[in-house]
């Protein structure tokens, strides 16, 4: 099967993955939902409020040495088997330029569209409409990631209460149908800034188009073609020449040049050389392979002391990543003291109050409870078990006291450390969390 085939393959599954994938809950959680309206992050069917995203750090180190990693194993193979970039211009250009409104060769890219014949000024004008009208389901797809489905047709029901939102699809559309049809390679090569670290990151063993000069004999020489001119490839020199392989290429380089920042891996110049040498019993004379397989007929070596690196480090940023999103939030608890330092009482009883604020995380109902953890010194004074929904938050006082006497200091008040517990009855062993709190003795004077 030819690259083009495996690679479209590819997309497809990418696409219908990026369809499904906000339709997809765990306990009514998203896989992947940024909500600013809910202010709430969903990762792999955990939520996250946006105060504790704590994940976030490791997901992006996975993200940035994972970016790393597979650009020095696989070179740019995101960029040829998985950027929407990629993905959309072989719609356009290929798909609907090409086969629909056959307005060009698919496999002669460099070849320009005569637009003095009216015929094909309809046929643009048809591609770019058709085109439009896929991105809008394009724009409404990616809105799915911060606008879950679930909420986006019950607000498009309304769709004068909600502007901003048809706004940012139809803005969103219209920059797709600029970049995809106006923009096109160019923005590979010019904006888009990946191209400009990879060949830091390439060595002998990263995976790439590349031509084999050992068969087919050098085309360059010091950046200068010299095929046509005084040199002539020797006989044993395998490259006919056909240009098939830069013809087809879609950002109009010639592989045969060697590693260009250019190249987006689209190894349709792999396909267009296995077509042309294959009809001559041979094989091809560019290949996706490594500088060691192709040129110097060692090995690839995956496990090389930087990739091991790479896995070490992506592994380390995978296990900590799970285990900071299992640490699950039941509930948030967040303790003020009152502007109020101490009440001293009848009888030299001393009480400090706290301001709770609670709110439950959980998708049902608990009952929370305090209790005072390992000092007989205090009691919790005022403080009555409650019962709180999921997904609510509440206020409620705390006032703690202290019936001992403890003849602290003379000069100053102290503050001495409490330790509480909040549980929910229904699950105290998961169900909890522990905080210090400060509590205020006052100094000795201060009593009667
Ligand atoms: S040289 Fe051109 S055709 Fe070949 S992989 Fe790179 S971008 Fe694609
Ligand atoms: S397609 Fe193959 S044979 Fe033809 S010019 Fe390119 S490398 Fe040479």
């Amino acid at each position: 099967m030819s690259y083009a085939k495996k690679r479209y393959l590819n997309f497809f599954a990418i696409t219908v993955f990026t369809l499904v994938l906000p339709f997809i809950t765990i306990n009514g959680n998203h896989m992947l939902l940024l909500s600013f309206d809910r202010m709430e992050f969903h990762f792999v069917g955990f939520a996250f409020e946006m105060q504790e995203l704590y994940i976030m750090p490791f997901l992006l180190m996975i993200l940035f040495i994972g970016i790393f990693a597979t650009t020095a194993i696989g070179g740019r193979v995101w960029c040829g088997w998985a950027c929407p970039q990629t993905i959309f211009r072989v719609i356009y250009r290929d798909l609907i330029e090409g086969k629909i409104f056959n307005l060009r060769r698919v496999k002669n890219k460099q070849k320009k569209v005569d637009y003095t014949k009216t015929e094909n000024k309809i046929k643009k004008v048809f591609s770019i409409t058709l085109f439009g009208m896929l991105c809008l389901i394009i724009a409404t797809n990616f809105m799915w990631y911060f606008v879950p489905p679930e909420d986006f047709f019950r607000y498009m029901k309304e769709p004068d209460e909600h502007v901003f939102m048809v706004m940012f699809i139809v803005t969103v559309a219209l920059f797709l149908v600029y970049d995809i049809v106006f923009t096109k390679e160019h923005f590979c090569t010019y904006v888009c800034p990946y191209s400009r670290i990879q060949s830091v990151l390439y060595d002998d063993n990263t995976i790439q188009a590349i031509y084999d000069t050992n068969r087919g004999g050098n085309i360059y020489e010091n950046g200068e073609k010299t095929i046509f001119k005084a040199k002539q490839l020797q006989e044993h020199e395998e490259c006919t020449a056909c240009e098939a392989c830069v013809k087809i290429c879609p950002t109009g380089i010639d592989i045969r040049k060697g590693l260009q920042v250019e190249c987006i891996n689209c190894l349709e110049c792999v396909d267009a050389c296995t077509d042309v040498m294959g009809k001559l019993g041979k094989k091809t004379l560019v290949h996706w392979g490594s500088t060691n397989e192709v040129l110097k007929d060692k090995k690839t070596e995956f496990f090389s002391m930087r990739n091991i690196m790479y896995y070490v480090a992506i592994a380390i940023c995978f296990v900590l990543l799970v285990v900071s999103a299992s640490k699950k939030e039941y509930f948030l608890l967040n303790v003020n003291k009152t502007t109020k330092l101490y009440d001293i009482k009848q009888n030299n009883h001393v009480t400090n109050n706290y301001l709770l604020t609670i709110q439950n995380r959980d998708k049902k109902a608990y009952t929370f409870d305090i209790k005072i953890v390992d000092n007989e010194n205090f009691k919790i004074k005022r403080f009555k078990p409650f019962k709180l929904n999921a997904d609510r938050r509440v206020k409620k006082v705390l006032i703690l006291e202290t019936k001992k006497r403890l003849f602290l200091s003379d000069k100053k008040d102290t503050p001495l450390e409490v330790k509480i517990i909040m549980f929910a009855k229904e699950n105290p062993k998961e169900v909890f969390k522990e905080q210090t709190l400060s509590f205020i003795y006052p100094r000795n004077d201060s009593f009667k």
